[in-house]
């Protein structure tokens, strides 16, 4: 059998010596400027519509094969478009093959339980890097593929006889993300999990104790914070903290012979000055002793409250600023998350749970309300977040429309650490930073104003406002001297931090 051999020619776009075989703008080319071209489809001047423009109209211009009277080679053979391109067909037609094979049952059909899975995949802004999920070595498509079968119940029960693995928990996470399964919060199982592991190696005293502590007061409060999704690592391992410094003292109770009920005021001090650190975590499980009688009227002296500290200079914090309205090479959520923290002394926790119904885009301007009041967008924040809104962050094909910074799990925000390590490796130290803009907002702004707009609690909010030993008689315009003959941004900044529909008792000028 013999072929017929085409000559390799210099391909006229990039110059390599190669087959060029596709025609692309009057030129044959080779095949992988033909990719990069069918990769980056633009609107046609002809229609307007996202296509390959690979031909000449009759006034030179590039443009479609449709609108120049050519055959339409770059379309997809199965729907006809040309903005997606991804092997023989489409990514939106390859997903939805693949998908459909993925989670038929044995009748050809997709599994009825698995239908919200295919809806959110195909519902999700980026058809290709799910596509790539399928064929990635490291992902367990396989699992879907038995429950669709059958051969796999689709319940929690299936995964925990699993092994806890990144890319089954994955599956696990989207399953529960598109209400196929129940919710469930990962960090409380594995506490759960750890807990079940700890008590079962106690004395049978020590372990009816713990496990009545942990599952009526602590797990229920994890489990309350999950219903308004906001558990955190740190919630969970403070528990874990509080269970472990609960088994301390119990070991100690025993070693000196003292049975709980009986333990008395002087026995607590004695252990607590023996061992100071552990006041503060043993107080939750005393309070807890007292209140199930366990124990009678212990108390836990309250450690001293920690002063509040101001450690950014002020035109530090404009150049923090300045850093993340311009520098483009972090990334966008990063500013973004950055900037709310700067400017509107938002924790990054609070950011990460923000939601995108809490941005309004208008014509002229872009809104966010963090607590209850809508709080008009300066410039060019408001331009980052209407990219951000365009092209969002790295997120899930199952929450998007979800999270206002959407993070690579199904269901799931972005993480904290994930802004924190980018924010501090340019020099921005959030806890710092966060303070020195409350500081900053406390003494232009009178403490109700503060708090309904920031979503602090009155008290917080009051006790910056005294420390920035500025009330509201005192309330003055913010200036900002330091960084004088700066840009006009940064004017406009100080200008329009301030409610948008707030009416606030007078203005001073
Ligand atoms: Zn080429
Ligand atoms: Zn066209
Ligand atoms: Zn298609």
């Amino acid at each position: 059998m013999t072929r017929k051999q085409i000559p390799r020619t210099l391909c006229p776009h990039c110059g390599k010596t190669a087959l060029c075989t596709r025609p692309i703008l009057d030129d044959l080319v080779c095949q992988t400027c033909q990719l990069r071209f069918l990769r980056a489809p633009k609107p046609c001047p002809g229609c307007e519509e996202p296509k390959v423009l690979a031909f000449y109209d009759h006034q030179h211009r590039p443009a479609c094969a449709t609108c120049t009277g050519n055959e339409p080679i770059y379309a997809c053979p199965r729907c006809g478009h040309e903005d997606r391109h991804y092997g023989r067909y489409c990514a939106p037609c390859t997903l939805h093959e693949r998908a459909s094979a993925l989670l038929a049952d044995r009748t050809g059909k997709i599994h009825p339980q698995l239908q919200p899975v295919f809806d959110a995949w195909m519902a999700g802004k980026r058809p290709r890097s799910t596509v790539q999920w399928f064929t990635k070595p490291s992902a367990c498509p396989e699992i879907l593929r038995a429950m669709a079968l059958g051969d796999l119940p689709i319940s929690h029960d299936t995964f925990e006889e699993l092994p806890s693995t990144r890319p089954i928990n994955y599956i696990r996470d989207l399953l529960a993300a598109t209400g196929v399964i129940e919710p469930y919060q990962p960090l409380i199982a594995r506490t759960t999990h750890w807990l079940n592991e700890i008590v079962g190696l106690m004395p049978k005293h020590h372990a009816d104790i713990i496990h009545r502590f942990a599952q009526w007061h602590l797990l229920r409060r994890l489990r309350h914070l999950e219903s308004q999704n906001k558990v955190t690592r740190s919630a969970t391992q403070n528990a874990r903290a509080n269970i472990l410094t609960a088994i301390r003292l119990l070991i100690w109770l025993d070693e000196h012979s003292i049975e709980l009920p009986a333990t008395t005021q002087a026995d607590l001090d004695r252990y607590l000055a023996r061992y100071p650190g552990r006041g503060p975590i043993l107080a939750r499980f005393i309070d807890w002793t007292n209140s199930t009688q366990l124990t009678h009227q212990l108390r836990v002296p309250a450690p001293a409250r920690p002063d509040l500290q101001v450690e950014l200079a002020e035109d530090q914090r404009w150049q923090h600023i300045e850093t993340l309205l311009h520098e483009t090479t972090i990334r966008r959520y990063t500013r973004i998350a950055g900037l709310f923290m700067l400017l509107f002394a938002q924790p990054l926790s609070r950011i990460c749970r923000m939601r995108p119904e809490q941005l309004t885009l208008l014509a002229d301007s872009v809104t966010v309300t963090f607590d209850t009041v809508a709080i008009e967008m300066p410039a060019p924040l408001d331009e980052l977040l209407r990219e951000h809104l365009h092209h969002g962050g790295p997120a899930s094909y199952a929450n998007h429309n979800t999270w206002l910074f959407p993070g690579r799990l199904p269901g799931k925000h972005l993480v904290t650490e994930n802004i924190r390590g980018e924010l501090v490796a340019h020099g921005i130290r959030p806890h710092h930073a966060r303070h020195a803009a409350m500081f900053q907002l406390a003494a232009e702004m009178p403490t109700p104003v503060l708090a309904e707009l920031l979503g602090l609690s009155p008290i917080t909010a009051g006790r910056w406002a005294a420390l920035s030993a500025h009330t509201w008689a005192h309330y003055t315009a913010m200036r900002h001297t330091s960084l004088q003959g700066n840009h006009h941004n940064i004017e406009l900044l100080a200008n329009t931090i301030s409610p948008r529909s707030h009416q606030s008792p007078q203005q001073p000028q």
